[in-house]
């Protein structure tokens, strides 16, 4: 058999990857490649390989750079069917639409550019109809179901613990007489993560494809960063002013939302008002609430005795429309607003930004990394004035960042879930990290007695 490693080969997004065997063909999933336009275009636009000779593809979870672009490969001639967890379809479908409509708009932003320039216009990499059409062929499978990837493969999904529906797929391969038990990581998770379960320990595995995005790095622990939530919340709250915390629309919101639930039912902060005000994270919160049968135990025993599920209590509002939304502006504190995206770059949160940024009963709390030059970041180095929509505004809030969410293991988080693995296993193939976490990450696994660890190139093949 043969791996080809198409995409998040060396880097973090783009998740690729080609395997043959017995005469057959089929891809462990076909994400995005982000980051500057220029970059990426062309390389999201055009595959290396003839789509048409490709059978299936089995997609590890719904983010963007791992299914985001399934349309594309079906504008270029596939025509097999996606299988992948129940949860993860259903969160494709709102990933790829959204993706989809930024496609579409991106694509405009250019055009009128290169009209000016008096340059032919480029097309979306994909757009609305497309997605809808690729949606179309999905199947889903449960975690404890095996299923037939091609003629000799026979595989099953384990929960990753990433995101919701998440899984780490377990092959068994016969290759031309040959047995081979082949894993590929997805995203791993991190133990404790509200709502999700744990990652799961695989077993008996020969070679293995894995993740290594914090392979350099351990996070600051889950109860840390409860306890700064539950503190900074508190006060803000005593304060009586609104609570901005932008956030990425799958994940981080329903952790959250999860979290400051947990913490009123329990006494540990008082009572208040939660919005939601994002389309996105209002349509993925409701694929959790669909799927309550694979949250964690402490989800599910909270929401039994809660008599409902655990993101829908009397003090959260899902904010749907834009009237909605601007109606939150003439509300008084304290409160909290949930709002994308995540880095405050686009999105409704600008919004609520602007409008409270200069009062000084208002928080800013940011929960996740932010990339440089992006609004969450200014806020992140304590910029004392920032500009929203063009014109400058001082920041007279408060502004708090907790670091300690990460929806990734960490470096003991995957050494301890690699060398699990131990014995039996022949070989590891790290994907989807930076060189630095990927080299220290390998680094670690041979020291705990993993025999070969290899970081692939971008288009390089390896014969199993
Ligand atoms: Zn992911």
């Amino acid at each position: 058999m043969k791996i080809t490693f198409h995409g998040a080969a060396q880097t973090v997004t783009g998740s690729q990857h080609l395997i043959e065997v017995n005469g057959s063909r089929f891809l462990l999933d076909c994400g995005l490649f982000q980051g500057a336009r220029k970059d990426t275009y062309e390389r999201n636009l055009n595959f290396k390989y003839d789509v048409k000779t490709v059978q299936t593809l089995v997609l590890s979870h719904a983010h963007t750079d791992h299914g985001g672009n399934i349309p594309n490969l079906f504008k270029n001639g596939f025509k097999g069917i996606i299988t992948t967890t129940q949860a993860s379809r259903d969160l494709a479908e709102y990933l790829i639409l959204d993706s989809a409509h930024i496609q579409e708009s991106d694509a405009e932003f250019v055009n009128k550019k290169r009209a000016k320039r008096g340059e032919p216009p480029i097309k979306p990499i994909y757009n609305q109809q497309d997605a809808q059409a690729a949606l179309k062929n999905f199947r889903t499978v449960t975690y404890d179901q095996k299923f037939e990837v091609v003629p000799g493969v026979v595989a099953e999904f384990f929960d990753a613990g990433h995101i919701l529906g998440s899984s780490i797929t377990v092959m068994d391969i016969e290759d031309k007489g040959r047995k081979i038990r082949f894993a590929f990581s997805g995203d791993l998770g991190r133990k404790e993560t509200p709502i999700l379960r744990d990652p799961t320990l695989i077993h008996d595995i020969d070679y293995l494809i894995m993740e290594s995005t914090y392979g350099d790095k351990n996070h600051k622990s889950r109860e840390e960063a409860q306890s700064q939530l539950r503190k900074i919340v508190g006060e803000a709250v005593e304060r009586g002013g609104k609570i901005i915390i932008p956030s990425f629309a799958v994940g981080r919101a329903q952790e959250l939302i999860y979290s400051l639930h947990f913490m009123m039912e329990s006494g540990a902060l008082p009572k208040f008002p939660i919005y939601v005000d994002s389309p996105l994270a209002v349509n993925v919160s409701k694929v959790f609430r669909k799927h309550s049968e694979i949250q964690d135990q402490t989800a599910r025993e909270f929401a039994d005795e809660m008599r409902t599920d655990v993101l829908n209590f009397p003090e959260v509002s899902y904010v749907a429309s834009v009237d909605e939304s601007k109606a939150i502006n003439d509300k008084k504190g304290p409160m909290v607003i949930i709002s994308a995206s995540g880095m405050a770059e686009t999105g409704r949160v600008l919004h609520h930004l602007r409008n409270n940024i200069e009062n000084p009963k208002t928080t800013v709390l940011i929960v996740s990394w932010q990339a440089p030059d992006t609004l969450g970041r200014r806020f992140v180095e304590k910029a004392p004035k920032v500009k929203i929509f063009g014109e400058e505004y001082k920041v007279n809030a408060h502004v708090e960042v907790i670091s300690g969410y990460s929806a990734h293991a960490d470096q003991s988080g995957l050494t301890e879930w690699a060398t699990h693995l131990k014995g039996r296993l022949k070989k590891v193939f790290l994907v989807h990290g930076e060189p630095e976490p990927a080299n220290a990450l390998a680094e670690k696994l041979r020291a705990s007695g993993i025999p070969e660890v290899h970081y692939p190139k971008m288009g390089e093949s390896a014969e199993l």
